[in-house]
């Protein structure tokens, strides 16, 4: 048994998964790159004020999943626990002066919530996903849905659905917010307690409770439509219709709240079902005051963000791309000439691993079996050989003779 296991909730990608990972972080990139995104990466590390202003104090990933520490100056830094907090600091520090609206997105980017683990919630995640600044138009929450789904449907993955939802803006929301204190008011005792405890500070969050109490009571809330504003109620107006428009399944869902606090209008989740589970695969929504409540210029902007373990879950493992020549040293051939062979080859596009063992020939041609290579080249003291290792012919040759052959047979 191995002595140390990684933390809880935290998983080695083995090489095993490495080709599906990498696959599917290719397809991404091309994906978002086609919709005229631009790439950022963020620090792991943040100063907690970035997430405990945006994030809001209330909400559950500052409460209780947010790995906090301090640094050797004093300073209270958190590992990110999602993206577009860390963008929109990124945005305000470096790229206000681009041209609007700007399109970011960030992929495959480690996440640290102290969740409890369970199948499909890790404590170290990845997420890639995408955010557009500077739009207030419903068409940038349209884009952002689609490219959702477009990140997907380059995986093969088309099973999902759209959950979509308005939860107003600053100047209807609050009518809306008091209603549900309202309405929950005296059903405490019917309430988790953590929605209990959530009641006062952020009762939006009671109606996304995953507790069947909670979800039960839920059903007779009171829903934003009926307390949207004029402004939030065109806009919902119209993404729904762009959505209609480019053929997106959505189905409106007034349950749907997220789970953090800086979300204005537009939140929506793409789910996937399978078998009665539904699995949630991306998230996200508009956040008009993110960029403000950071100190930065009032910046309307959406985005979202697509969990990779879950996502790839639904995928089969991928083959491996294994080495195609193992290079041995025969008698009388030195490590130099190995290293030497190994590199001309790979410049050529062949993937080449050398002998670095000193092992004998014997042992070198047993570790190429195990390796699955379809060609090994025994290097002598003149000379090499090719081997062909499903069928056992061998050529003899100079070592540019068998480089050659080498780079016909594999290279590019
Ligand atoms: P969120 O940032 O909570 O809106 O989540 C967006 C997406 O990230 C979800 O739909 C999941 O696919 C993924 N996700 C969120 N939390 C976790 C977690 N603890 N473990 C694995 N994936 C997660």
């Amino acid at each position: 048994m191995a002595r140390y296991s990684a933390p809880r909730g935290m998983h080695d990608l083995l090489p095993s998964q490495a080709a599906l990972w990498r696959r599917s972080e290719e397809a991404f990139r091309r994906v978002f790159l086609s919709f005229g995104y631009r790439e950022i990466r963020t620090p792991v590390v943040e100063h907690a004020e970035v997430f405990s202003k945006s994030v809001g104090e209330a909400t559950d990933i500052l409460e209780k999943e947010v790995y906090s520490f301090r640094d050797r100056g004093g300073r209270l830094l958190v590992l990110r626990p999602e993206g577009t907090a860390s963008v929109v600091r990124a945005f305000i520090e470096h790229l206000q002066s681009e041209p609007y609206p700007l399109r970011l997105f960030y992929l495959n980017l480690p996440m640290f919530r102290h969740d409890r683990p369970e199948a499909g919630r890790y404590r170290q995640f990845h997420q890639s996903g995408a955010e557009i600044l500077g739009s207030d138009h419903p068409a940038a929450d349209a884009e952002t849905v689609i490219l959702s789904l477009s990140l997907l449907q380059a995986l093969g993955i088309g099973e999902t659905e759209v959950l979509l939802n308005t939860l107003g803006c600053p100047e209807c929301r609050p009518g809306f917010v008091q209603r549900l204190r309202e309405f929950y008011a005296g059903k405490e005792e019917l309430l988790c307690p953590d929605c209990r405890r959530r009641r006062e500070q952020n009762p939006l969050r009671l109606l996304d409770c995953k507790e069947e109490s909670c979800r039960e009571l839920s059903r007779g809330a009171p829903s934003t439509s009926a307390f949207l504003c004029s402004g939030c109620r065109e806009h919902y107006g119209r993404l729904r219709a762009l959505l209609r428009s480019e053929g997106v399944a959505f189905r409106e869902e007034p349950r749907l709240v997220r789970g953090l606090d800086y979300y204005t209008r537009t939140v929506f989740e793409v789910v996937h079902r399978e078998r009665g589970v539904t699995l949630s695969l991306a998230g996200g929504g508009r956040y008009d005051g993110l960029a403000e409540i950071l100190g930065g210029p009032p910046t309307p902007a959406c985005g979202f963000a697509l969990g990779t373990e879950r996502v790839l879950s639904l995928l089969p493992p991928e083959k491996e791309e294994p080495p195609q020549v193992f290079v041995a040293l025969g008698e009388g051939a030195t490590e130099e000439r190995a290293f030497a062979f190994a590199r001309k080859i790979r410049a050529r596009g062949v993937r080449a691993m050398a002998e670095v063992s000193g092992r004998s020939l014997r042992a070198q041609m047993r570790s190429a079996h195990r390796a699955q290579v379809p060609a090994t080249v025994i290097l002598r003291e003149e000379g090499a050989v090719f081997r062909d290792m499903e069928s056992g012919q061998q050529e003899e040759g100079t070592e540019e003779e068998i480089a050659r052959r080498v780079v016909e047979r594999f290279g590019c």
